[in-house]
């Protein structure tokens, strides 16, 4: 029985005031509620030490928005795993669209993969590995293999000891902040798709691996997308920056 994961994704938002602000709230609520999911907030890396310190000893785990696949060495503006271990991380997100596709960054699945190792080979953080087409490649109807493609290059020589060491996240580009949600069947299609590639390289670890729908998730719409077999919770972008919808979505699972 997977357990439902509910992942914020505050990207570069809020203040250091705001982050720590935000993270007492849902503090405060969940204390009192228990949640009956997992729950995570991933701040901006500058703010991840003060988020950790507040939710320290609850429910909510901290995680981080990105990482650099090398341990250390001269790579400048770079964390690494250590690092955000360091610092009360105990997830990253990888392969964020805005990560791969963004001007300026540009990771493809090779980068995405060595990040997925770094990690991993540590120990100490679980990676929420995102994947998910663009627009025009479902257009194409090019999204299975899109999606074959980025788990098969971003799981090149990942073991897995136990279905909890890894999150993945299915993360249709053309979703991503437009409102443009998929639908239900969308979203299961893909992640039905994704649970078979899962299957084929770790059998019935594969089958407990959680995976994640991301992409205008909101209160409305939570509840239906987390009702589906094989969604097991969400990242959330827009719609995590306040308590109150955050919270929402928490309890849509
Ligand atoms: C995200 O950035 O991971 C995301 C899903 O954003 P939004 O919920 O705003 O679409």
């Amino acid at each position: 029985m997977r357990r439902k994961l509910v992942a914020a994704n505050w990207k570069m938002n809020l203040t250091r005031a705001g982050s720590v602000d935000l993270v007492a709230a849902l503090r405060k609520q969940l204390d009192a509620e228990a949640p009956r999911c997992d729950v995570v907030v991933c701040p901006p890396t500058v703010y991840l030490e003060a988020v950790a310190a507040v939710a320290s000893g609850s429910c909510i785990g901290v995680g981080a928005q990105n990482v650099f696949g090398e341990p250390k060495g001269a790579f400048t503006g770079e964390v690494s795993v250590e690092m955000l271990s360091d610092i009360g991380s105990s997830y990253v997100i990888i392969g964020h669209s805005e990560r791969r596709h963004t001007i300026g960054h540009h990771e493809d699945d090779a980068m995405l993969n060595a990040k997925v190792r770094a990690v991993l080979s540590d120990g100490r953080l679980v990676p929420i590995h995102c994947v998910g087409e663009t627009l025009g490649e479902r257009k194409e109807s090019r999204t299975e293999r899109v999606l074959t493609y980025q788990i098969r290059a971003g799981l090149i020589d990942v073991q897995l000891q136990s279905s909890q060491g890894i999150v993945i996240a299915y993360e249709p580009v053309w979703a991503i902040g437009t409102g443009q949600t998929a639908t239900p069947e969308q979203a299961q299609a893909a992640h039905m798709h994704i649970r078979k590639e899962l299957r084929a390289l770790y059998g019935r670890i594969g089958d407990e691996i959680r995976i994640l729908y991301g992409g205008s998730v909101t209160p409305e719409n939570a509840a239906t997308l987390f009702a589906q077999p094989d969604v097991d919770g969400g990242l959330i972008g827009g719609a995590s920056l306040k308590a109150d919808s955050f919270l929402a979505i928490v309890r849509a699972t």
